[in-house]
């Protein structure tokens, strides 16, 4: 099996610019920014997506929300931000890894697109 995009840049293979790391969990500035701050957060292991999770993950999973929520904290995102999941081909996601963005910086709307 190839390495995810996320495997990649765990592995230094692909630069990022690191916001957070720690044994479980890596969290990045995204490329493509939608927001004045637009981070990703993601498990160093392989779950290709949420609906792939299993209940073995159930810390793990824990573990990201926690740490999203404390990046925002480093962040100042005092003001509020956004986490987002997206779950296959509907939910946009691109990148087969699970990954949660953390959007701040600017009021988000609501419905999303
Ligand atoms: P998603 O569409 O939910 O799968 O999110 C994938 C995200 O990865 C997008 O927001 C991309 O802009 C971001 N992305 C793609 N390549 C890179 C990269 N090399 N470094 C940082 N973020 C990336």
């Amino acid at each position: 099996m190839s390495k995810t995009l996320f495997e990649k840049i765990v592995a230094r293979e692909i630069p990022a610019q690191i916001v957070y790391e720690d044994g479980m969990v890596l969290a990045i500035r995204d490329i493509n920014p939608q927001a004045p701050t637009h981070v990703l957060i993601f498990p160093k292991k392989v779950i290709p997506r949420i609906a792939e999770a299993k209940s073995d993950d159930k810390q793990l999973l824990g573990h990201l929300l926690l740490k999203a929520a404390e990046v925002a904290e480093k962040l100042r995102l005092d003001d509020g931000y956004r986490l987002v999941i997206n779950n296959g081909a509907n939910g946009g996601e691109t990148v087969p890894h699970l990954h949660c963005h953390i959007l701040g910086g600017r009021h988000m709307n609501w419905p999303p697109g």
